[in-house]
């Protein structure tokens, strides 16, 4: 119980030191100047507290100074000088405070795009990493906030001790009545904060799938399916199930909370009752002046409210703290993909799958068994086998994307951990059936492949013909600089699945490499795109080390080799010839693609 109550005290503190680091970081001026502000302003309420006094004393005839006008004049002036100051104060305070919210902001998105950017792909496979990085995003503007709250924190205490030892002048016991009235209430505020946000974690998975079922609706991917279906009321029905489990969680909560805190904070307004009370009865018997019960009224509201502005600001500060650690936390998503080697690779030459076995992180399932093969110099080697087989996974071990569980993969005979990972990925052009479209312009669509390139908008022409995507550039509005999709700009162009794919292509001769893996490169080309890009391929890969996946045995051709896999195993390799000379697997395979063929022209 003692070291949990030790923890959250070093939870807390290091929370408000994180915050001030935080804001230090960001701006120093504005760090000063917020600081300087929480600490002024609890001594112009004093002032203005102690000016009233002075003022009431001498009207209601208390006071008798030699000079009344002068000393009322010099009261009011002063009243307005800390009023102005006040006011000047507040609204320098605002101007710093949106800035460095915006300051504090930005850093912390770079800090989280730097985060998921740099995350091993597997992360992307995990449902947990996911909720936190949505955490994470959601609160990192509250950080912000949380800054707000420890100079408040920071202000309150000061003023709390100001007005205690004011206070004390006159009884001691008031203020400490007034403290301990409000420890209750701000016991029990404490621990629903964090009740309510543990809930929030909780709730995080679903408002992923909220937010899934919001965007299926927003995004214009999914418009033309969901109108077809006629599945928006569903859509809609499935959301409203979810956000009210989740809304009657959250209401239940923070009722509780409402009405306990609300019901505990009755004490301190009786505490402020009572001492009022007895400082007027002190007037009464001419202990005290009417000045006196304005000032230690007024500076039994004050204590009352930094004790009420502290534990507002600590409670805040409780529950932001577990944000920062969320945060934090995100540091604890080690990479397993090792950036250790040191070896540098200029041009790949052989690949080789050396006993290889593999299962993604988080399943028990063997995607790959013992695969061994080897990719000769310059040799084009064709990976063939059903949907689901492994050919894509030994693309991605291939680059790194995973490491492998048994066996190695070489490059010119190394272990590929050997080399520096920049190195080994920037030696390939790899075009994946999956890969994305950007919503940037076409000129940036080709570049992001390769932005160490210099060599201006010839290469990326270039490129783009090459790859059979002339004609998209030939319509193109505004040339390289057109935008895909109207997502951004009204003039930008929409593609089809197979322009798409042509870009991506574009995208993957555009790169400068030594070697070319492509996966699926055609599935979803039309007949003649297909043709022209298998002539361009062929004139594109020579002298070069080839890896590719294609289920159009017709393509295979493009081959030297090919190795046929089948659930992770290597069934066959040999040329095309010698396959369909066995009579095996592949045989079998491109023996139903040219029935097809011979019924109604190819289907797949
Ligand atoms: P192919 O390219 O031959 O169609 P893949 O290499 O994509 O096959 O997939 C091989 C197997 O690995 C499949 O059973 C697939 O479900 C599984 N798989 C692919 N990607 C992942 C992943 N990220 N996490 C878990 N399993 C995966």
């Amino acid at each position: 119980m003692e070291k949990t109550f030790l923890k959250n005290i070093r939870g807390f503190f290091s929370a408000v030191g994180e915050c001030l680091t935080l804001s230090w970081r960001t701006s120093r001026l504005y760090t000063v100047f917020r600081l300087l502000c929480n600490l002024i302003a609890p001594l112009l309420t004093l002032a203005t507290a102690v000016l009233g006094k002075y003022i009431l004393d001498l009207l209601s005839g208390s006071a008798h100074p030699d000079n009344s006008r002068i000393y009322l004049l010099v009261c009011v002036g002063g009243l307005l000088a800390v009023n102005i100051t006040r006011s000047l104060l507040q609204k320098a305070q605002l101007y710093m405070q949106t800035m460095h919210n915006d300051l504090i902001n930005g850093e912390l998105a770079f800090y989280m795009m730097d985060k998921a950017g740099h995350a091993d792909i597997e992360y992307f496979d995990n449902a947990a990493y996911y909720d936190k990085l949505s955490a994470c995003t959601r609160d990192a503007p509250v950080i912000a906030h949380l800054l707000w709250n420890a100079l408040f924190a920071i202000s309150a205490v000061f003023s709390l001790t100001i007005s205690f030892c004011a206070l004390s002048q006159l009884n001691i016991i008031y203020g400490v009545f007034m403290i301990c009235a409000a420890v209750p209430s701000s016991i029990v505020a404490a621990k629903y904060t964090r009740a309510i946000f543990s809930l929030s974690l909780e709730q995080i998975n679903g408002e992923r799938q909220k937010g899934y079922l919001q965007n299926l609706l927003l995004d214009r991917s999914f418009a033309q399916d969901l109108r077809l279906f006629g599945v928006c009321g569903p859509i809609k029905e499935k959301y409203r199930r979810l956000w009210d489990r989740m809304f009657c969680k959250r209401r239940a909560v923070n009722r509780k909370r409402s009405i306990l805190t609300g019901v505990l904070e009755c004490l301190p307004e009786l505490v402020l009752v009572g001492t009022g009370l007895d400082i007027a009865l002190h007037v009464l018997d001419g202990a005290a002046t009417v000045g006196d019960y304005s000032l230690y009224t007024g500076l039994l509201s004050q204590l009352w409210n930094s004790v009420y502005t502290l534990s507002d600001a600590a409670m805040q500060i409780y529950d932001n703290q577990l944000k920062i650690k969320n945060i934090q936390s995100l540091d604890t998503y080690e990479n397993h993909i090792k950036d250790s080697g040191q070896k540098s690779l200029d041009a790949v030459e052989t690949i080789a799958f050396d006993h290889v076995s593999f299962a993604y992180p988080g399943t028990g399932k063997q995607v790959l068994q013992d695969v061994s093969f080897q990719v000769g110099k310059h040799e084009r080697v064709a990976l063939v086998g059903l949907n689901g087989s492994g050919k894509s996974t030994l693309i991605k071990l291939l680059l790194r994307l995973y490491d492998v569980n048994k066996g190695a993969v070489r490059i010119n005979g190394t272990d590929i951990r050997e080399y520096r990972l920049q190195d080994l990925r920037r030696s390939f052009s790899v075009y994946f059936q999956d890969d994305p479209s950007y919503r940037f312009n076409l000129r940036e669509n080709i570049t992001i492949a390769d932005m160490e390139r210099e060599d201006g908008d010839t290469a990326v022409i270039r490129a783009i013909r090459d790859s059979g995507a002339g004609e998209i550039l030939d319509r193109a509005p505004a040339g390289l600089d057109t935008f895909l999709t109207r997502l951004f700009d009204n003039q930008g162009m929409e593609l089809s699945g197979g322009q798409y794919q042509k870009l991506a292509l574009a995208r993957t001769f555009y790169r400068r490499h030594s070697a070319l893996i492509l996966d699926e490169p055609s599935s979803n080309l039309d007949p003649r795109a297909e043709h022209n890009l298998f002539l361009c391929l062929d004139r594109f890969s020579q002298g070069k080390t080839v890896l590719f996946t294609s289920h159009r045995l017709t393509n295979v051709s493009l081959a030297n080799r090919v190795v046929v896999l089948e659930n992770g195993r290597i069934l066959e390799d040999g040329t095309q010839e010698e396959l369909l000379a066995h009579g095996g697997r592949y045989a079998e395979l491109f023996r139903y693609q040219q029935e097809r063929f011979q019924v109604g022209g190819e289907k797949t």
